[in-house]
Order: structure tokens, then sequence, then C-alpha cells
């Protein structure tokens, strides 16, 4: 019988009331753990908790408090880093070698917000009104929700928690249903750094349920979302008629164009590793692979060549590069997504489901599909999973045309070494992220969101701290 988890509420954990669902190991699909699903109520204690910790003391603690506390909690994540990657690997099927990676580098996230805490400074401003002083002050706002999703659990609670904290805000997370287990590992952790009890609560539960009565709570003054664009535009919807700021981290269907005079073997490792890794199950995918026609077929050869020398299979082995899929119903709309395009497309790697060893699980390796329009379905809608759409162009701007041609602006990509078309082509992408020469690089001093359907704010950088503050002007005339 697996072991059933709780909430964690006013620094305690607090059994749930309600029913239950069970967390599985998308490895194996066998049980790890059942969870609570928050009700209304349990919702109601977690915001309550928050608020009276903000009230009680958290909207006063120095900022060298908050820093100090940031800069615990980074060490203990990155002290921690083997035992979060495993709970991780476990709960949603990313290889543990890079689960233990990304705890590392959150915990270098973290620490960089931690410097924000002492740096939030207003100005004064010079009016042309005389005798006076004038200066603005930024004071957090009160309570955050933060909805995480699963594909990367940890980091993404903590991209949200570490500037909140910082701003001197108080939250309540909700992790996924589907990968619960890291977030709730991560609050004993918040313990343990010494944040004041309530300052960060966790109540696990569904999205519909347990997500949305958090969205909905007159408590909370900001929500933090990241996951699709379908639930983002509600969880938006609902936050807009309660006039609350939002910020949204949601899908993509990146463009990573690749011109002729590229290093085409750079390029063929970055677009390989920029589709494959996490199973695709990231949002700055770059899945769609625009290459220039003369190159074309030597270049499908080389990423093809790539895509081969994955090695899938169980995520908790060191040689382990791709890991399953979150689950069943993920991978039945990824191998749907792939059939749907054999009839106008070639599926030139992959495509299938692994069975033998891996039957159990959610398996599908690298696949490529060539000869992609940029209208078929393929091309248009998230995928999230190991599914790489080649589509060939002819010059700059139709490669630019085919880029920008997508509901979605969150990542792109240019390979060339042509100086003056590799910052042309930059300039041209509507999308919040551009690498030139590079893909997946996300760095915590540097803003990352989304243009259109990916998103509103930012995530990284000083931008990040904006949607957790808010702005006081004071006017005092002087005698
Ligand atoms: P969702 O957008 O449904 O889930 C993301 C988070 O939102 C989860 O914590 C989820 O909880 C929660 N949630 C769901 N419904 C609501 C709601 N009405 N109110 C408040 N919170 C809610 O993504 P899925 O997990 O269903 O994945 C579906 C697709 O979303 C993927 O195939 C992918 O295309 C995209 N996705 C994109 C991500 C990104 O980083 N851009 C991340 C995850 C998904 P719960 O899981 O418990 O339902």
């Amino acid at each position: 019988m697996a072991t059933t988890t709780k909430h964690f509420v006013a620094g305690e954990w607090r059994a749930g009331e309600g029913s239950t669902m069970t967390d599985l190991n998308p490895t194996t699909g066998k049980p790890l753990a059942e969870f609570p699903i928050g009700t209304k109520e349990e919702i109601d204690s977690a915001v309550t908790a928050a608020r009276d910790a903000f009230d009680g003391g958290w909207r006063d603690a120095t900022p060298t408090v908050r820093r100090r506390l940031l800069l615990k909690l980074a060490q203990l994540v990155a002290d921690n880093a083997q035992e979060l990657g495993r709970i991780a690997t476990e709960d949603m099927g990313m290889p543990w070698a890079f689960t233990m990676g990304e705890a590392i580098f959150t915990a270098e996230y973290v620490e960089y917000y931690a410097g924000w805490a002492d740096k939030l400074q207003g100005e004064t401003i010079p009016l042309s009104a005389p005798n006076t002083l004038d200066y603005t002050i930024h004071e957090p706002r009160g309570v955050v929700a933060a909805i995480v999703p699963w594909n990367a659990p940890l980091s993404l609670a903590l991209w949200r928690a570490a500037p909140a904290l910082a701003a001197g805000n108080a939250m309540v997370i909700k992790p996924s249903e589907l990968a619960p287990l890291p977030v709730l590992r991560l609050m004993d952790l918040i313990a343990e750094a010494g944040f004041p009890p309530g300052v960060v609560n966790c109540v696990t539960g569904t999205g519909p349920d347990t997500g949305a009565a958090l969205v909905d709570h007159p408590g909370v003054n900001v929500v933090a979302f990241t996951g699709s664009t379908l639930t983002g535009r509600r969880v938006a919807e609902n936050a807009g008629r309660r006039l609350i700021p939002v910020s949204l981290e949601l899908g993509g269907k990146s463009a990573n164009i690749v011109f002729a005079d590229a290093d085409l073997d750079a390029a063929a490792a970055q677009a390989a590793v920029g589709c494959f890794i996490n199973t695709g199950q990231q949002c700055i995918a770059g899945s769609r692979l625009l290459v220039e026609q003369s190159v074309h077929d030597d270049f499908l050869e080389r990423v093809s060549a790539n895509a081969r020398t994955f090695t899938v299979g169980h995520p908790m082995q060191p040689t382990t590069q791709m890991g399953p899929l979150i689950s069943e119903r993920q991978l039945e709309r990824v191998l749907g997504f792939i059939e749907g395009a054999r009839a106008d497309a070639n599926v030139a790697v992959g495509g299938e489901r692994l069975g033998g060893d891996l039957a159990g699980g959610y398996f599908v390796p690298p696949t490529i599909v060539s000869g992609v329009r940029n209208d078929m379905r393929i091309a248009r809608e998230e995928i999230f999973g190991p599914v790489l759409s080649v589509i060939p162009f002819r010059d700059e701007a139709e490669a630019i045309a085919i880029a920008n041609d997508t509901d979605y602006g969150l990542a792109g990509g240019v390979w060339t070494n042509d100086l003056s078309r590799a910052h042309r082509v930059a300039r041209a992408i509507q999308a919040g992220t551009v690498w030139v020469n590079a893909w997946l690089a996300v760095n915590a001093q540097a803003p990352f969101g989304g243009y259109k359907s990916s998103g509103i704010g930012r995530e990284g950088g000083r931008e990040a701290l904006d949607v957790y503050l808010q702005t006081k002007n004071v006017y005092v005339q002087l005698r």
C-alpha cells in the first residue's frame, strides 16, 4: 500500500480531509504514493496561513533576513540535489543525471534572487512642482498562488518562489497531480531553511478542483501559472474577473532555423538535444526544424544520426538520455500526432512505442518527421513529446515567415556564420528568447518568457520580480 502524502500548511504537515489520488511512476506505470485532493476548505486554510504570515511579520522582514533565508534554501537544494533528483526522476521520468543537474541549476537561480532581496530600491523623482520631494517604494503584493506543472516540478516551483519571496510575498503552491513529490520534499527544505510558518504552503490536488479553487480564492493577490496555453487562458480569465495580476509561462512551437553556411555538425547535435531532452516535454522544445533547401538532405541525415544515438531507457540508469513520457494519456496523444502525420509526411526516425523491458512505461524514441509543411497539425500544435518536424525553406525571408507563422512565441533559434544575418533574423523572430548558434540556454540573470500565446510576464532577471511587487509613489510637500 503506497503511503499517503499530506498538505504543508502553516509550517506543519496536515492530512487531507477529502478524497485521494494515486501518483504513478511513468517508468513502470506502478503507484508511488497516494496524495490528497485539496478541498476548498484546505485551500482556504493555506491562503489564510499565508495571509497571517504576511501580515504577522513577513511583510516587514528586513531584506537581509529574506536574502539569508533564500541563500540557506539554495544551499539546501544543492546539498540535496541527489535525493531531489531521484524523487523527480521517479515521479516524472526525466533521467536522474538531468534531474540532479536541474536541482543544482535551480539552487543557483535561488541564489540569484537572494541577491535581489536587498536591491529593490525605488527612486526619487524630480517634479516640476516647487518645494516637493517625490519618491517611489516597491512593496510586496501579499499572497501569491503558484500553479506548477509536472515537466520540471522542482525548478518551476522555485522559479516562482525565489523572486516572489525575495520581493517579500507569502505563497501557496499547487503542484501538478502528475508529479507532486519533488515539491512536497521542497517544503521540508523550506522549513529547514527557517522560513517562518505560513510563508510557503503547498496543497496537492487536481487542476480543475484544487488549482481552480486556489486561483479563485479572494485572498490571493497574484497568480503565477506555468503550463498549457489552454489552461493559462482559463486561469487568466478567472484572475481577470478579480483584477489581480497574472504571470503566465505557457506553451511553444519554437522554430530552429539552420542556414547552409552554419556549423552543421554543431547545429545537428543541438537540434536533436533541443527537441528530445526531457522526452520533448519542455516548453522550449525546438520542435520545428527549418532547414535551408540546399543542405536539407545532408542536414536531415546528420540530425537523424544524432537522434539514433540517444539512449532511451530506465531513467535511473546513469547512461540514459531519454526516459518515458509522463502518462498513458500523453503517450496516446504523442502517438496520435505521429500517426496523423504519416499520410502527408515521412517518419524518418522512430515513431513507435517501445516494448521489451520498457513495455510497462510510456516510452517513445526520438522521432523525426520530414517533409512537413507548416500548415500541418504536427507543425502547429504543441506536442510535448520527442517529435521533431523538419520543414525546408528557400531563403531568409521564407524562413522568418515560417518561423513566425504560429500562435506561439516562446523561443527561436538561428544557426549561421553570417553575423549580420544572425542579428537580422534574431530581430525578426517574434519570440521572447532567441538563440544564435545555440539552443536551450536559459539563465537566472536573463529574462525568459513568451510573446503571443506563449505567455505574459517574464521569469529570470530583474523583470521576474515585477509581477510580485507594486509601486507606491510618495509626494511630500516641503515647508
Ligand atoms: P495543464 O496546463 O493542464 O497543467 C499545468 C498546471 O495547471 C498543473 O499544475 C495543473 O494541475 C494545473 N491546472 C489544470 N487545470 C487548472 C485549472 N482549471 N485551474 C488552475 N490550475 C489548473 O497542462 P497538462 O499537465 O494537462 O499538460 C497538457 C499540455 O500542456 C501538454 O501536453 C503541454 O502541451 C502543455 N504544458 C506546457 C508546459 C510548459 O511548461 N509550457 C508545462 C506542462 C504542460 P494538474 O496537473 O493537477 O491538473
